[in-house]
């Protein structure tokens, strides 16, 4: 039985709180990536929430 309530995290078995804002999978809060200013370590205010895939692709960044 699928339960239809909640989205599963498509990396994990965790609830999805989110979307991938490029490829649209659903993802957990341990699983979604924000890109973030290493300089000050401040959140990026319009920058979209990735998945870990989408977010080394467009930052060309490994660690998180
Ligand atoms: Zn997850
Ligand atoms: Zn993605």
């Amino acid at each position: 039985m699928i339960n239809k309530k909640h989205k599963k995290c498509v990396l994990c078995d965790g609830d999805a709180v989110m979307k991938c804002s490029k490829c649209n999978k659903d993802i957990c809060l341990k699983h979604g990536y924000c890109y973030i200013d290493e300089s000050n370590i401040a959140i990026t205010q319009n920058a979209p929430m990735l998945c870990g895939q989408c977010y080394i692709k467009t930052y060309r960044i490994k660690k998180f």
